[in-house]
C-alpha cells in the first residue's frame, strides 16, 4: 500500500481519467465507510463498454459496495463523485441510505441534485442525504471539458457536463 493518502475524491477523479481514456463520459465515484473512511468500492461510468444506459459510476459503487456488504442499506456511508448525480441516480442514493454526497461538477442540464427534478427535495423522497457540491469542481470540469471536446473534434466545450448519453 502506497504511504500516500489520497482523498476520495483524488480517487473518483482517478476512476473519471480511466473512464475518459475508455471512451466513456470521464465520471468517477467513490463509495466510503463514513466512520472509518475505508472504500467500500470506487467505479467510473461504463455506459460504453457494458452497452447500459443505467451503469454511472454512482450506480456501480452502491451495487458493489451492497453485494459486498450483503445488504441492501448502505447506512454511514459517503459518496464521492465528480458529477452532480442526475436523477436516477440520486434516487438510488436515496433508497441505498448514504449518508453524504459530495460531488464536483454541478451538470445544469443533466443533474438531479441541484437542477432538474431536484430529488432530494422531493417530498416523495424519505431520505436525503447531505450534499456537497462543488468539491473539486474545476478538476472535474476540466476534465468533462477536454473529453468534449475531443469527442467533438475540438469544435467546442460548450455543455460539456450536459450528460452520459
Ligand atoms: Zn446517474
Amino acid at each position: 500500500m502506497p504511504a500516500i493518502v489520497t482523498s476520495p475524491m483524488d480517487m473518483a477523479l482517478q476512476e473519471a481519467r480511466l473512464a475518459a481514456d475508455l471512451g466513456e463520459v470521464p465520471v468517477g465515484a467513490v463509495l466510503t465507510d463514513g466512520a472509518t473512511g475505508d472504500v467500500l468500492a470506487r467505479a467510473h461510468n461504463r455506459v460504453e463498454t457494458q452497452h447500459d444506459p443505467t451503469a454511472h459510476a454512482e450506480l456501480l459503487v452502491l451495487q458493489e459496495a451492497a453485494r459486498r456488504l450483503g445488504q441492501k442499506r448502505l447506512v454511514n456511508t459517503d459518496l464521492y463523485v465528480t458529477l452532480e448525480p442526475c436523477a436516477m441516480c440520486a434516487a438510488a442514493i436515496s433508497l441505498a441510505r448514504v449518508r453524504r454526497v459530495y460531488f464536483g461538477a454541478y451538470d445544469p442540464k443533466g443533474g438531479g441534485v441541484d437542477h432538474g427534478a431536484r430529488i432530494f427535495q422531493q417530498p416523495t423522497c424519505h431520505h436525503r442525504p447531505e450534499v456537497f457540491g462543488g468539491i473539486e469542481e474545476s478538476r472535474s470540469a476540466a476534465l468533462l471539458k477536454s473529453f468534449f471536446l475531443q469527442r467533438r473534434g475540438g469544435r467546442s466545450g460548450e455543455g460539456a457536463a450536459s450528460a452520459l448519453e
